[in-house]
């Protein structure tokens, strides 16, 4: 090789962004990213990703990145040095504990971070600090599909791999802009139909690509999706075409629960969700005639005041029909951040320890003691929902929050901001100085997953090592050493010189990671949970039996709960969801030239009917007003929405933020917010 070949250096990763997970060697000169290319090994992905995998990286060497820390100063910050950053969090934070007690402290996570970030992230709260105050940001989407699984079937995880996906017979997609959303996954499916005639059957709200592409495509109204769900398992039920074999092998509770589905009859279902008997019919058809299905659902499911008990309806479905315990079969939760499967499984939620043992739960508990040599609080702490009511009702005065724009991603913007002014202390840690930063008293320079090494967990369940491209920039660090350092210096000895060990400790500790080693994880290789503790892991989640005291799944009796009603006067309702070009609130894709070049800005999708009774055009200004705040955003006429429906997506951190529109409503089962459930009233600003 040449000279200069020889500066070319090729680092394998994982993509930061959604949660398929795609792997990929990244080659690069000095600080330069040449290409990416991805690896026929790469489990989830093989040879493709899509546009944010291949170009969404500028913002690695952004110059708005933080490079070292900065110290409130009345209205501005000034740039500090670590010491005297440490110095002023420990002292905050004993501070506070001694005179208010532990749990006036609270620390959130982010579903960006490694693994081993979390783990370290809630040992800080719970063993250092003594509350069980911490969370993540998957109780922004994901917390629902992952209650009503564990009702259910008692694992919150995809119940197969990615690639089984392509084997089934059947897949249903519903709440879930796949193409857009899990580009990479949403390909599988695309040639899984093509190839292997695979029936695809779509339930909507918007004719998105997938919805376009589909063998059946329906659309219910919003927030009803648990009433035709279960109206096709009723009928299901009532035809003779459930599994009966596999129901008196592996279920519990049919009975009682064939008495819950009498209300959903064909005729309820068609007046509640604007399917007809026939629409649904043709589904339980479908079903019955597939050996396998597959059951794929997202956020158009999870963010309502009923969304566990939706997902709980569709595991329902699935285990009625006898679809699990084989590939190409079973519930897909489609996970939308890159972590937000492992920001959960490594513990950081108030209620359970890494691999989903209970903080109630003496055995777990006493184990951790052992393991951390520390008396540890046995009652569950607040969710990031509950955090938000806490500082707003003066219990919790202290926030650590990592890696989440939660000013802005949260739902009801401004109720949420309001309470970051009024934290006592706030400490911030980032890649940037987002909405949310600017409410900090301390903002720490946090290294993206470019330079660090770790782990992350993709949707299906899958471990998956990433190693360091880049050095820190500037004074930067990986969020694991900033956390250690705080937690050493409040008086702990934590002694991890790197992830690995952060890992072997999280694996002795947690019997779902028993043998999750990183030289198991080397290169390209990958395990998914459950791993014993010989290294032998579960692509196929339920093989023999249920994790369940008498191995067998639970039917869970549910019902409907009607979605927000926000008045006559504002008479749009407020789809929302993703863009395929940037995610989520936009701090990173933003910063890649390509991606903004292509899309600078989001826009309002209205329907053609709309644009006619008010007079829209492509680019016609508009504000959007609902009980909680307004944004301002241009539309776009396409008949991918239909009549009042409207969607905004959520890639927006300025005035069309979509949060300044949605309520503090949430599941009632698990605090998700309802972001789906927003209505507002439209207001033309300037015509085109
Ligand atoms: Fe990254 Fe998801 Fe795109 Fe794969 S599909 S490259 S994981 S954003």
């Amino acid at each position: 090789a040449s000279m200069r070949e020889d500066r070319i250096e090729k680092t394998k990763t994982v993509c930061t962004y959604c949660g398929v997970g795609c792997a990929f060697d990244v080659w690069t000169k000095d600080r330069k990213i040449l290409k990416v290319e991805p690896q026929t090994e790469a489990p989830a992905n093989g040879i493709s990703t899509c546009v944010k995998g291949k170009f969404g990286w500028d913002y690695v060497n952004s110059e708005e990145r933080l490079t070292k820390p900065l110290i409130r100063e009345g209205d501005a910050f000034r740039e500090a040095e670590w010491e005297e950053a440490y110095d002023l969090i420990v002292n905050k934070f004993k501070e506070e504990k001694e005179k208010n007690g532990p749990d006036s402290l609270a620390f959130i996570t982010s579903s960006k971070c490694t693994n081993e970030d979390s783990y370290a992230m809630q040992k800080l709260s719970r063993a250092v600090v003594g509350t069980n105050n911490v969370d993540n940001c998957s109780r922004y989407c994901q917390s629902p599909a992952t209650m009503g699984l564990w009702r259910t079937v008692g694992y919150g995880g995809d119940s197969g791999s990615i690639t089984d996906i392509e084997k089934a017979e059947l897949v249903i997609i519903t709440g879930s802009n796949t193409a857009e959303a899990h580009p990479v996954l949403a390909t599988r499916v695309k040639r899984a139909q093509k190839l292997h005639g695979q029936k695809v059957i779509v339930a909507d709200m918007r004719k998105h690509e997938m919805a376009a592409r589909a063998d059946q495509f329906v659309q219910p109204a919003g927030g009803s999706d648990l009433v035709w769900i279960s109206a096709v398992t009723k009928y299901i039920i009532d035809q003779g075409w459930h599994d009966q074999a596999f129901l008196n092998e592996h279920v519990n509770g049919l009975e009682d629960y064939i008495k819950s589905l009498e209300p959903y009859t064909l005729e309820y279902a068609e007046e509640v969700t604007g399917l007809t008997k026939e629409e649904m019919i043709d589904i339980a058809t479908s079903i019955h005639n597939a050996e396998t299905t597959c059951f794929l659902w997202a956020m158009g499911i999870t963010q309502h005041g009923g969304g566990s008990d939706t997902s709980t309806a569709i595991s329902n479905l699935m285990l009625v029909s006898g679809n699990y315990m084989k590939p190409g079969a079973g519930t897909y939760p489609l996970r939308g951040h890159n972590n937000v499967q492992g920001a959960s499984d490594f513990g950081s939620m108030p209620d359970r320890f890494p691999g989903y043992e209970y903080v109630t739960d003496k055995d777990a508990r006493e184990r951790y003691e052992k393991g951390w040599g520390v008396d540890l609080p046995a009652q569950p702490g607040l969710n990031n929902h509950e955090m938000v009511d806490a500082i707003h009702d003066g219990n919790l005065n202290v926030l650590y929050l990592k890696g989440e724009d939660m000013g802005i991603v949260d739902s009801n913007a401004n109720y949420v901001q309001s309470a970051l002014e009024k934290l006592d202390f706030f400490v911030v840690q980032d890649l940037f100085l987002s909405r949310t930063a600017e409410f900090a008293d301390v903002v720490l320079p946090a290294s993206p997953s470019f330079e660090k090494e770790g782990t992350f967990t993709n949707t299906e369940r899958r471990f998956q090592r990433l190693y360091q491209v880049f050095e820190p920039l500037g004074e930067s660090k990986p969020d694991w050493e900033i956390i250690m350092e705080i937690a050493n210096r409040m008086g702990a000895d934590w002694k991890f010189e790197h992830p690995s060990e952060i890992m072997d400790e999280a694996a002795s500790l947690a019997p779902l990671f028993a043998g999750v080693r990183y030289d198991r994880l080397e290169g390209y290789n990958s395990q998914q949970w459950p791993v014993a503790e010989d290294g032998t892991d579960t692509p196929l989640l339920f093989e023999k039996e249920f994790p369940f005291p008498d191995g067998k799944a639970r039917l869970y009796p549910v019902e409907w709960t009607k979605p927000l009603e926000f008045g006559d006067e504002y008479d749009l309702h407020v789809n929302n969801g993703r863009l395929l070009e940037h995610f989520h609130e936009g701090n990173m894709t933003y910063k890649s030239e390509g991606i903004t070049k292509k899309t600078p800005s989001v826009f309002l999708e209205v329907s053609p009917e709309l644009a006619k009774e008010r007079g829209l055009e492509d680019g016609t200004v508009v504000r959007l007003t609902s009980p909680y705040g307004n944004v301002k955003v241009s539309c776009i006429v396409t008949d991918r929405v239909k009549g009042k429906e409207i969607y905004l997506p959520m890639n927006d951190a300025g005035e069309g933020a979509i949060n300044y529109l949605t309520s503090s409503h949430a599941d009632k089962d698990t605090d998700t917010p309802a972001y789906k459930e927003v209505s507002a009233k439209m207001e033309v600003l300037q015509p085109k």
